[in-house]
């Protein structure tokens, strides 16, 4: 996969109120991302060409309408794909932060030293890492596909690190893949501390598809460490 210069963006939405609690967001979408979960909501960008930028928004033209927009925003969460992919992602966020506003990034931890660099630099203010399932290849792989390997998971846990350090406020959250069982739960808990969310597993049309795991909720609060918080989302 080719990294540009500029970010390629698959899609813009200009206001919500979801995708970072407790804020009016605008949410920018990059294209390319090096997992392949089954349940990707955004397939059509994890593989986009990122030479084809026809169908793609500029970088300039959200730039633009943040800037006439700013007073209705109290954030901008940069999700994809995955955002880190692109070197060009700190320099991209610099350019929002000028605007006086709030920077969530959404990732899945596969570049822990863009990430440290984005916190020390004081370039987001929260952090949702998606932890897929626990830390192990085989595990990762049900979910995420072959393109994981043990350096990239490496990475993975690097990120987990950092995060844990908690140097930032921010979030580590899993989506109740049908692989996953209350013992993978655990697992993961037992790597992460401060806010957990547990997300439904939805189909592309957004239909939840209820997991057995899920279900049994309360096994998994009991058995959780005392220094997580947990949530169910969706
Ligand atoms: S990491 Fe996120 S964007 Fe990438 S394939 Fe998985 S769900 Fe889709």
């Amino acid at each position: 996969m080719k990294i540009q210069n500029k970010i390629p963006i698959g899609g813009f939405h200009k206001q919500s109120l979801i995708d970072y609690p407790g804020n009016i967001s605008a949410v920018i979408f990059t294209c390319g991302c090096n997992f392949s979960c089954n349940y990707c909501h955004n397939p059509q960008l994890i593989d986009s060409d990122l030479k084809d930028q026809s169908n793609q928004l500029s970088e300039d033209e959200i730039l633009e309408w943040i800037s006439q927009n700013s007073q209705m925003l109290d954030a901008v969460v940069i999700t994809g794909g995955e955002p880190t992919l692109h070197s060009s992602l700190p320099r991209f966020i610099q350019k929002i932060k000028q605007f006086g506003i709030k920077l969530k990034l959404d990732t899945n931890g596969t570049n822990p030293n863009m990430l440290e660099k984005l916190i020390a630099d004081g370039l987001v203010d929260y952090v949702a890492m998606d932890i897929k399932a626990p830390l192990s290849l085989l595990k990762y792989r049900k979910v995420v596909g072959d393109k994981i390997d043990d350096p990239l998971l490496q990475k993975v846990m690097q990120s987990v690190k950092i995060l844990n350090r908690k140097l930032i406020d921010c979030e580590f959250r899993t989506t109740a893949d049908e692989s996953l069982s209350v013992n993978d739960f655990i697992a993961i808990a037992g790597e992460i501390s401060g806010k957990y969310y547990i997300q439904h597993r939805t189909d592309r049309n957004n239909v939840s598809i209820k997991t057995a795991k899920i279900e049994n909720l309360k096994e998994i609060k009991a058995k959780m460490p005392a220094n997580l918080n947990l949530f169910l989302r969706g």
